[in-house]
């Protein structure tokens, strides 16, 4: 049985968090005791979303997960769990990024055509 965790408030308004797990490719929405698939090729995504305003935790799926970090047959329920983890890691990682845009006047919003583009534009 996976360990329970408890998920943190939504971060802009404190609302109950909420967790779905979808099929990677058709989108559709996956039980979590979902057993694992003998398809190596079947993959899942998972993320946390706020009952409330909507807003997503990052969207964790076990292709990207296989690829990049050799996480290999992860269930629903463990690609669920790795989900809440992430929605509960608050950090300031990148921090650094967002005050060197600050000094460059990128983080304005309609931006000022005489600054140069930033890392979203
Ligand atoms: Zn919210």
């Amino acid at each position: 049985m996976t360990e329970q965790i408890k998920l943190a408030p939504c971060p802009f308004c404190e609302g109950p968090p909420c967790i779905d797990a979808f099929d990677f490719i058709t989108g559709e929405l996956l039980a979590e005791d979902r057993p694992q698939s003998e398809d190596l090729d079947e993959y899942y995504s998972a993320h946390v979303w706020c009952h409330d305003c909507g807003a997503r935790g990052p969207d964790i799926n076990s292709c990207t997960l296989g690829t990049f970090e050799h996480q290999f047959g992860l269930t629903v329920m463990q690609l669920m769990r790795i989900a809440a983890e992430r929605w509960n890691d608050r950090h300031a990682n990148a921090r650094s990024a967002y005050d060197l845009s600050e000094a460059a006047g990128r983080n304005l919003f309609p931006g000022n055509d005489d600054v140069e583009s930033g890392p979203c534009n």
